[in-house]
């Protein structure tokens, strides 16, 4: 007796891969968990290599893929940085669906406006995630008596490396991996970032799972999920940092304009090529 082939089993085609959408839950996210895992980690060339590969890997990966893959790698080492800009509000909601855990900061300058210290409510509200402050030293008050007034009207770049730079060398001690919200299409320097690489300014990886979105993926993906975002958005403020160096941009100005006016500056240093 002959076997029979049914054909149709042979030719069906492979089943496609459904993406794994179970959120990542990690114990201890604001401290390591094994106190054999060093500190910090050391760009070793087998290091560098694996990021570069992996760089180019995710290139036409999706921002949820990026994260996953870095929450994999890395967590419970790995931590965000959120000013709660359009961008980082996507990481956000994409971070509260993937890896709930993951810890989350703010660089609490003192100096920013109302409404973004409230978004961070609405953050805690809608997604039950805590975004930690990280402050400055000395308060607003003491720095500006230390010298004389306040330095954004001067030194903005000294006030920055006082009151943001500094916590975020402080906030990613034990931490390997952080996630940054920046996109290629920013600005020139933006436009060099990799989705995986070394940040030798801050010592650990640096993520942007963002860098091959647009502004309209990411407004898309707000309005899509009905993502909380700053109202100042609907005032003309393109992009919102601190109150005293952030102003609305002119109808055909550049999104960051409204930064640092009067100043040569277009980034407070954290995005900023390294040295
Ligand atoms: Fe100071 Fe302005 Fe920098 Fe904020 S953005 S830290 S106020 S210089």
């Amino acid at each position: 007796m002959t076997a029979t082939i049914d054909m149709r089993e042979e030719q069906k085609a492979p089943e496609a891969a459904t993406p794994d959408t179970t959120p990542i839950r990690f114990a201890s996210p604001h401290k390591p968990a094994d106190a054999s895992v060093p500190t910090s980690l050391e760009p070793t060339e087998q290091l560098l290599q694996e990021l570069a590969a992996k760089s180019r890997e995710l290139e036409s990966a999706s921002p949820q893929e990026v994260l996953r893959w870095t929450v994999e790698r890395f967590a419970p080492y790995f931590t965000m940085a959120t000013a709660f800009g359009p961008e980082g509000m996507a990481i956000i909601h994409m971070l509260a669906e993937i890896a709930p855990d993951t810890p989350i900061f703010n660089l609490e300058t003192g100096y920013q406006f109302k409404e973004t210290l409230e978004l961070r409510e609405r953050v805690k509200d809608r997604y039950g995630i805590e975004v930690e402050y990280k402050l400055p030293e000395l308060t607003v008050e003491q720095y500006e008596t230390l010298h004389g007034g306040p330095l954004y009207k001067t030194k903005p770049d000294q006030c920055c490396a006082d009151r943001k730079i500094k916590l975020l060398h402080d906030a990613v001690v034990g931490k390997h991996a952080w996630a940054s919200a920046i996109r290629r299409d920013q600005s020139p320097d933006r436009a060099k970032a990799s989705i995986v690489g070394w940040d030798k300014k801050f010592g650990l990886v640096k993520v942007s799972p963002l860098a091959n979105w647009t502004k309209q993926d990411v407004w898309k993906l707000i309005t899509d999920h009905d993502i909380p975002y700053n109202p100042l958005h609907d005032q003309g403020y393109t992009s919102v940092g601190c109150w005293p160096c952030t102003r609305a941009v002119l109808f055909g100005e550049d999104d960051r304009a409204g930064r640092w006016g009067g100043f040569q500056k277009t980034e407070c240093g954290l995005h900023s090529l390294d040295d």
